[in-house]
């Protein structure tokens, strides 16, 4: 395929589901830009879904980085247990505080680099926060289901994520960013499972070569 149709195709895949999905967005509940950062750091391994159960009584009991930072480590621990790897990430999010509170007087930064230096934080995260939360769009969220189709819609051939990213950001212009991933997240939850994805009600059948494709 040259570059020309690929990425006349992929502005096609993009327009379908775009058309399919137009209330796409972010489903982490949050209402400022730290809790995004904090649910996004407890969505790791874990679902939106859990995530949004028990970050409500967490962001009631703290309301601010410093009140994370300054809180008691094992109350962090049990309010987000269900979630997983909870050790981890309550060191994570007080520690984020932490710097937070210190070097950016208690506001999340808004610039790739900083955020790439909190603990917890890693591209997908950091594009999290920049693209939803301040509407910059930095890179591609490269989540699990961005990972999975774009290797079965062929944007990438690649295994890491961080290579995956490169690639979309090669193949869609800069304003589609954040929405490319709301919606292939989107379409990965609805229609693209990983075991068994519904290609007969697909929307993009036409335009994917996946050998992964079920017709029932
Ligand atoms: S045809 Fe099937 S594998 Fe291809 S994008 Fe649609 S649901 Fe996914």
């Amino acid at each position: 395929m040259t570059r020309k149709s690929a990425h006349a195709r992929a502005e096609l895949i993009y327009s379908r589901l775009e058309a399919t999905y137009p209330d796409a967005k972010c489903a982490l509940v949050f209402e400022n830009p730290l809790q995004l950062l904090i649910a996004t750091i407890l969505s790791a391994q874990s679902t939106d879904k859990m995530v949004n159960t028990v970050t409500p009584a967490l962001f009631k009991k703290y309301k601010s980085a410093k009140s994370f930072a300054d809180a008691d480590i094992a109350d962090i621990e049990k309010r987000i247990h269900s979630t997983g790897f909870f050790r981890n990430k309550a060191k994570s999010i007080q520690n984020a505080c932490r710097i937070i509170v210190e070097t950016h007087g208690g506001k999340v930064p808004q610039q790739m680099d900083e955020l790439l230096q909190l603990p917890g934080v890693a591209r997908k995260t950091a594009n999290v926060v920049l693209g939803v939360a301040f509407e910059k769009a930095e890179g591609v969220v490269v989540d699990t289901h961005v990972q999975r189709l774009s290797r079965r819609l062929n944007f990438s051939k690649e295994d890491r994520p961080q290579k995956i990213e490169e690639d979309l950001m090669k193949l869609f212009p800069r304003p589609q960013w954040i929405q490319l991933s709301h919606l292939l997240i989107h379409h990965g939850r609805a229609l693209c499972h990983a075991r068994k994805p519904e290609c007969g009600k697909c929307p993009i059948e036409d335009l994917c070569t996946s050998p992964d494709k079920v017709m029932t």
